[in-house]
């Protein structure tokens, strides 16, 4: 049957997303949707693409973001459909986009929000984001920590249960918007206040449709599996299923701790639970100072908090909004400069520019792989879209490192499986509907790479430069990145959770 469609794309090493071996054949597009798979020799398109010498695989699914208002700030999205993610899960770290005036006091700590016109609700939001028409897919995840700061403030109590009630009617909105789940972010003010059954009780309310919890978990240091063990009570009293956000060993006193936690996931996998994580590929993290000196992270000796200790030279300033000199300097180097103990100069730097936000190292690279290669791990950026100032290289070059680092260099998997980490699995894990595959009547969320040459460009010292061999970027059948260009029209939907 010889057809014209509206994209044919010919030869490429198409990869299925779901840990298939890759075939050579070709691919067409007809509207939004794969439409056919095969040798379609005698078929043409308004756009053919030869792409022998390169793979052809879903468009990667980033489940860790905080790109809540960048995709109205920012809607081209650029910075992910550049290194070929063609779908993004916000929300994340207890961090949601609803109540407005609470997401704005709360998100906008991490991430800029000037600008940001208000909306009403989670339905409001996507609603806003609809008419941002932003480049990439986007779904929602609702916020504990934003929730809990509209229903009751910043209060460290067991709630009651008229307060419960009230937190339940903002997650009810939430889910009615189609979000996926919910958040928390328990190290976060003011999500550490939430005790356990507080969250067990809130994520009842999303027993049977589907939504699941997501947390970034209190204590990622020593602590770590008895949060990981929290993290799995959760899911399993409240009968959702769980994902662990950034899973990793935080300070050097937690290195090794990932073998424990990884257990903890393995064993409730084994009882039937819905327990999985998502990770970044890297040995440092980020996240706003204000949050690091809460943790205690300079305090010495027994200090309050889960960070306890980390060494000045290792925190480093990503951006500090309108101190750019500060920016790239570590904790050790200013202290020197300000003459003060690092905790005065931290306080000092949080007085004057709130919205900070530093690069820890902290990780082994051990754990990291260990992490990585283990089945229960996706991909997630946890990028933090300060787009001026030195922010994590995560934000632009999480999954190119994945495939061309960890994958091809490393040796830590094959393609395929890396790919299934970024495609089929969060879209089965999070309910993406006909997303994270490619297969005849998915949607063509595509991106073709040089599978020999993607990489990683960003450093920590020069951190903006996108990824190189990510060739082509289709989002729902359109083209929306080609040879590193964004192209001007925006292709991206906010995805809703269907039962
Ligand atoms: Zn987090």
């Amino acid at each position: 049957m010889n057809k014209s469609y509206d994209v044919l794309i010919r030869n490429a090493q198409v990869y299925d997303g779901e840990g298939g071996q890759p075939t050579n054949v070709d691919v067409a597009v007809e509207s939004d949707r794969i439409a056919r798979i095969g040798s379609l020799d005698g078929c043409t398109a308004k756009l053919e693409v030869e792409a022998s010498g390169l793979v052809l695989s879903p468009g990667f699914i980033d489940v860790h973001t905080h790109d809540d208002f960048a995709a109205l700030l920012h809607p081209d999205m650029g910075f992910k459909s550049r290194g070929g993610v063609t779908t993004c899960i916000v929300g994340n770290c207890g961090f949601g986009a609803a109540p407005f005036s609470e997401a704005i006091n709360n998100l906008g700590t991490l991430v800029p929000s000037a600008g940001i016109v208000p909306y009403e609700g989670h339905a409001g939001y996507a609603a806003a984001v609809e008419s941002s028409a932003p480049g990439v897919n986007i779904g929602v995840l609702a916020g504990h920590g934003t929730i809990r700061k509209a229903a009751v403030g910043s209060v460290d109590r067991d709630l009651t249960d008229r307060e419960l009630s009230e937190m339940k009617e903002y997650l009810l909105e939430a889910l009615d918007a189609g979000v996926f789940g919910i958040s928390s972010g328990l190290s976060y003010d003011p999500g550490r206040y939430a005790r356990t059954d507080e969250l067990v009780e809130l994520v009842s309310v999303m027993r049977g449709t589907g939504a699941l919890y997501a947390t970034h978990m209190r204590d990622e240091a020593t602590g770590l599996a008895e949060s990981v063990a929290e993290a799995i009570e959760i899911g399993a009293r409240g009968g959702v299923g769980v994902q662990i956000s950034h899973h990793k060993a935080r300070g050097r006193e937690s290195w090794g701790l990932v073998n424990e936690s990884l257990k903890l996931i393995e064993a409730a996998q084994l009882r039937g639970e819905d327990v999985h994580a998502d990770q970044y590929p890297y040995t440092a993290g980020s996240t706003s100072l204000k949050t690091v000196l809460e943790n205690g992270a300079f305090a010495q000796g027994n200090g309050a908090g889960a960070m306890r200790n980390v060494p000045p030279a290792d925190v480093v300033i990503a951006s500090a909004p309108g101190h750019s000199d500060w920016e790239g300097r570590s904790f050790a180097e200013l202290s020197a400069e300000f003459n003060q103990a690092p905790i005065t100069v931290a306080q000092i730097i949080v007085g004057q520019a709130p919205g900070t936000t530093v690069i820890l190292h902290m990780m082994s690279e051990e754990d990291v792989q260990r992490v990585l290669r283990h089945p229960s791990t996706m991909i997630g950026s946890d990028g933090i879209p300060t787009l001026e100032g030195k922010p994590h290289p995560r934000l632009y070059n999480s999954f190119a490192r994945v495939l061309g680092h960890y994958a091809r260099d490393l040796g830590l998997f094959d393609l395929s499986t890396a790919i299934y980490r970024m495609c089929g699995f969060p879209a089965r894990k999070f309910g993406l509907r006909d997303r994270g595959v490619v297969k005849e009547g998915a949607f063509a969320d595509l991106v073709l790479f040089d599978a020999g040459t993607v990489i990683d460009m960003g450093t920590f010292e020069n951190p903006n430069q996108y990824p190189v061999g990510i060739r082509q970027v289709f989002v729902n059948g359109r083209v929306a990145v080609l040879d590193g260009e964004v192209l001007p029209l925006r292709h991206g939907r906010v995805l809703r959770r269907s039962v």
